[in-house]
């Protein structure tokens, strides 16, 4: 199996190669073989795609918006007829089942696209009387954007980071997770082949440090992140340094509350979904579930009942529901948490191992019994493993699901609608659902508060994070001048 691209990097408009970078050695998940090598960039392709995006970016800001809006909707076109090849593409840089990559992956990319190119056209600035005078507002791009990506949703990512900087008038150098580089460097292919200028938006691959090299660089306006907390300290300091705009999409553990008048089979499949999809390597998983006391036995009864109805297998079979983790780090990473919830003295529901499907598979694994303080209850694991927890009262559970340095989601089940938005209206989270889970339509806004970063992706939200405003006042008699 391979997947090899036709060079590492894509910079203005073209492939390009520089041999002299470390290498990136690109695993399929499914069966660890290897199916791409790669090199990380130089100082010299990271110069190339800067200065080729500062080059061409303000011919492609002095478009009209709807000119630009047809590049991004000729790209979405394309991104559908190839669905399916680009859906297995995914598959194999991410190990993720087809149904899913099929489903929500390239999908929500090009809905984003699709959304923002939409967007571009309507939007204005303001005008403000004043007196005789005038003032106006223009919205105007910022310049070259950085995008740096994760790996558990790359393509997805590179779409959501591009389809506002792109459609307001930025360029962008994109870096994605050197686990995942394959997608961002096929969607710079379809962007051209829709009619993108070169140098408006370029691949560049490689480890921390190049991503480093963009966050440092004085020419990059502004750095969008998707990754850890502790790469979201670093990122921010570098770009504070500069004085550039920042997004941050940091992580999670976030809490899924469970009331006792909740529709059960609706929650238990709210739990599954908010942990065990993408094998749990979701940010916004509700990895925290809260049930209330009455209910928890029959909540975990029914759980444990489901949970061994998920189908683990080749991610490339149609019939997969549930793939291996990316890596062979994360999966040492999530069965030492397992073994850690063990220790601290946990209740193992279901799962806990390894499977037999392959090397990189964890078995959908639930906790209860936990306690607040345990680690498996604090920490991110990025893994397919949901800690039960169970609580008596609205104010004890709201404190306890504050307590977090994170706050990136939140959902509330409850037959009560009204306590359904008491409930979000107190929980610190940036994204909130009721009686849904990890739903993320490109109409809402997506993103956190706390510890799990700021700024907002999707929606007419995040334009406000790629454009900035010019004040115009204009003075319409003579000045009136003390001197
Ligand atoms: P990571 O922090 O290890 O890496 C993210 C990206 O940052 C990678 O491209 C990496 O090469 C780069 N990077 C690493 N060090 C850097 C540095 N010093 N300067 C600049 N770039 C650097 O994260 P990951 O393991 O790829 O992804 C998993 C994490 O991402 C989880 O914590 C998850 O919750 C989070 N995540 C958040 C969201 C969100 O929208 N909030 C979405 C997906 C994933």
């Amino acid at each position: 199996m391979k997947a090899q691209p036709k060079a590492s990097h894509f910079v203005n408009g073209e492939w390009m190669e520089d041999s002299a970078g470390e290498v990136i050695e690109v695993t399929y998940p499914g069966t660890g073989e290897v199916i791409a090598k790669l090199h990380a960039a130089t100082p010299a392709v990271i110069e190339a795609a800067i200065s080729g995006a500062l080059a061409a970016q303000a011919d492609w800001a002095a478009r009209r918006p709807v000119e630009r809006a047809r590049v991004l909707t000729r790209a979405v076109a394309i991104i559908r007829e190839r669905a399916e090849e680009l859906a297995q593409l995914e598959t194999l840089d991410t190990g993720k089942p087809i149904q899913e990559t099929r489903e929500a992956d390239w999908p929500s990319g090009a809905e984003a696209l699709e959304y923002f190119a939409g967007l571009a056209p309507t939007l204005t600035g303001e005008t403000m009387p004043l007196g005789g005078d005038f003032a106006y507002t223009i919205r105007e791009p910022l310049g070259v954007c950085a995008g740096i990506g994760a790996w558990n949703y790359p393509s997805q990512i590179a779409c959501w980071k591009s389809a506002p900087a792109l459609s307001t008038g930025n360029a962008m150098v994109f870096k994605p997770s050197e686990v995942t580089p394959l997608g961002a460097l096929r969607l710079a292919e379809i962007f051209i082949e829709a009619g993108l200028p070169a140098g408006i938006f370029n691949v560049v691959q490689g480890y921390g440090p190049v991503g480093a090299a963009l966050a440092t660089d004085p020419r990059i306006a502004k750095v969008s992140l998707t990754g850890s907390v502790p790469t979201g300290g670093k990122v921010y300091s570098a770009a504070a340094a500069g004085m550039k705009q920042v997004t941050m999409e940091l992580g999670g553990k976030s809490p899924l509350i469970v009331f006792d008048d909740a529709d059960l089979e609706s929650a238990v499949g709210a739990a599954m979904l908010g942990n065990f999809y993408s094998s749990g390597q979701i940010c916004s998983n509700g990895t925290r579930v809260f049930v209330q006391k009455g209910i928890k036995e029959a909540f975990l009864k029914r759980l444990a009942e489901r949970a061994g109805t998920i189908r683990l297998g080749d991610p490339l079979d149609d019939e997969t529901q549930f793939g291996p983790l990316i890596s062979t780090a994360q999966f040492d990473k999530v069965m030492s948490y397992i073994k850690l919830g063990r220790d601290e003295g946990a209740r193992l529901v279901c799962g806990g191992a390894g499977d037999p499907a392959g090397p990189l598979f964890v078995q959908p694994t639930v906790f209860a019994d936990i306690t607040d303080v345990m680690t498996v209850a604090r920490e991110e694991i990025f893994g397919p493993v949901m800690s039960v927890l169970d609580f008596e009262s609205e104010d004890e559970v709201v404190a306890r699901a504050n307590d977090t340095q994170f706050g990136l989601a939140a959902g509330v089940f409850t037959a009560d609608l009204a306590r359904g938005h008491r409930m979000v209206s107190r929980l610190q989270a940036g994204t909130c659902w009721i009686n849904a889970y990890n739903l993320t339509p490109v109409e809402m806004p997506f993103g956190a508060v706390k510890g799990s970063g700021f700024g907002r992706e999707n929606s007419r939200a995040a334009v406000d994070h790629y454009t900035q405003l010019k004040s115009v006042y204009v003075g319409m008699g003579p000045v009136e001048s003390p001197y």
